[in-house]
């Protein structure tokens, strides 16, 4: 049994990124950039009024009232062409470019215009209300690193940054197989003794949810020629992730059928509850990620271990870091063994906002209910002494 962080390192050692394709920027929002996006232009491309108002000369604005000519309008993307010159004033609006010899903006709500007259009633200091070119981004400046997840706002800066198509990383295409005698489809007739096979159905959409595509190649039963025809369907598949039959019952057939195909074990167990048959290897080029059948074991080896295989395919750093958030305990817990707990818990907050995380007392992996309902993983280090209601835990949002 290896302890869960060296489990981790060892998978992403095992995965090599995969390659990247372009999209347009409408389509990569969720996508992982795969390069640095510099600008391709300065935002303001100039210096513009921040306000609907009147360009102004401060020197003109020191004794008030003070009347000035209008000579000219700025809106938005429209440029007055000539100079401000002493006594005159220009017509601005948000966004638009401030006229040479200008320095200063007059909000409308302090001038009162008569026909191209107007009279100044009160004026801030020079500069006010002025947005710098360049105040958002230059031109080359890098506004999006690579290994970086595009959210709604990043695909907003990309685009002003006038970037219409973007470098990401490709989705990892991630085949899925289900292991065991007893397990039937929802919705096929069921046999007495049979059990639904859920692992399946939550795993690929953990694999969507975590931007990879699952590939979900069905019910393997638990004999070693269901697994011969298993290396050949992958041809194209980045990681192959198996659940049930890892531990060592007679009918735990992964390691040894998919060994006699050649597959090259790193390791098989792991120091953690739920889920210590966990089992990483390689057949021929592909990885291999070796889930537990226990419904639960299963999910929450996903998230510790199958999300951050996935984020290290799609070129995320730091990929194998737990997000870990700080909590206190809502029950007494008894002291922990030598493997590492993850229990499920529900959240609150207390009156401070602290997290208040509160075990089920009923913790078996088999219980998908409660892993349903749970808000987040409460992680026991290998032999924590028992702990009191509201002491200090590590958690896991689910
Ligand atoms: P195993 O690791 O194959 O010994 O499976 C452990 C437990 O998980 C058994 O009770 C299996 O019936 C159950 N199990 C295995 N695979 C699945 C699955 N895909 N969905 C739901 N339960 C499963
Ligand atoms: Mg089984």
């Amino acid at each position: 049994m290896i302890p869960t962080t060296e489990a981790r390192q060892r998978i992403l050692a095992g995965l090599t990124p995969v390659s990247t394709e372009v999209v347009a920027l409408g389509d990569a929002a969720g996508r992982v950039l795969a390069e640095d996006l510099a600008a391709r232009t300065t935002q303001p491309p100039d210096d513009v009024s921040a306000m609907d108002g009147y360009a102004v000369r401060q020197a003109d604005v020191r004794a008030l009232p003070a009347t000035l000519n209008q000579v000219g309008e700025a809106p938005a993307g429209g440029k007055f062409s000539g100079t401000v010159q002493a006594g005159q004033c220009v017509r601005i609006f948000t966004g638009g470019p401030v006229p040479a010899g200008a320095d200063t903006i007059v909000i409308q709500e302090d001038v009162s215009a008569e026909g191209m007259r107007i009279t100044v009633q009160k004026a801030p200091p020079g500069g006010t209300h002025i947005r710098k070119a360049g105040l958002d981004f230059r031109a080359g400046t890098v506004g999006l690193k690579a290994g970086r997840t595009l959210s709604a706002r990043d695909v907003g800066l990309a685009a002003a940054m006038n970037l219409p198509w973007v470098r990401v990383r490709r989705r990892p295409r991630v085949a899925i197989v289900s292991t065991g005698d007893e397990l039937e489809l929802p919705g096929d007739p069921l046999r007495p003794n049979q059990i639904l096979a859920s692992n399946g159905f939550a795993l690929s959409a953990f694999v969507s949810q975590w931007g990879a595509i699952p590939l979900h190649l069905g019910i393997l039963r638990d004999k070693p020629q269901e697994f011969t025809r298993l290396a050949g369907e992958l041809a194209n598949v980045d990681l192959l992730v198996t659940s049930g039959g890892a531990s060592v019952g007679d009918y735990d057939l992964v390691r040894s059928a998919l060994g006699h195909q050649g597959m090259a074990i790193d390791f098989w167990q792991i120091a953690m509850r739920p889920g210590k048959p966990l089992l990483f290897g390689k057949l021929g080029a592909t990885p291999v990620l070796g889930l537990p059948g226990n419904p639960v074991s299963a999910l929450v080896c996903a998230v510790l271990f199958l999300r951050p295989a996935l984020h290290h395919l799609l070129g995320v750093p730091a990929a194998g870091e737990v997000p870990f958030v700080s909590a206190v305990l809502g029950r007494d817990l008894p002291a922990n063994d030598m493997r590492e707990d993850y229990l499920r818990a529900t959240l609150s907050r207390d009156e401070g906002g602290r997290w208040i995380a509160t075990p089920f007392p009923t913790q078996d992996s088999s219980m998908l209910s409660l892993m349903a309902q749970a808000d987040c993983l409460v992680q026991r280090p290998p032999k924590a002494p028992a702990a009191k209601l509201g002491d200090a835990v590590q958690m896991l949002m689910l």
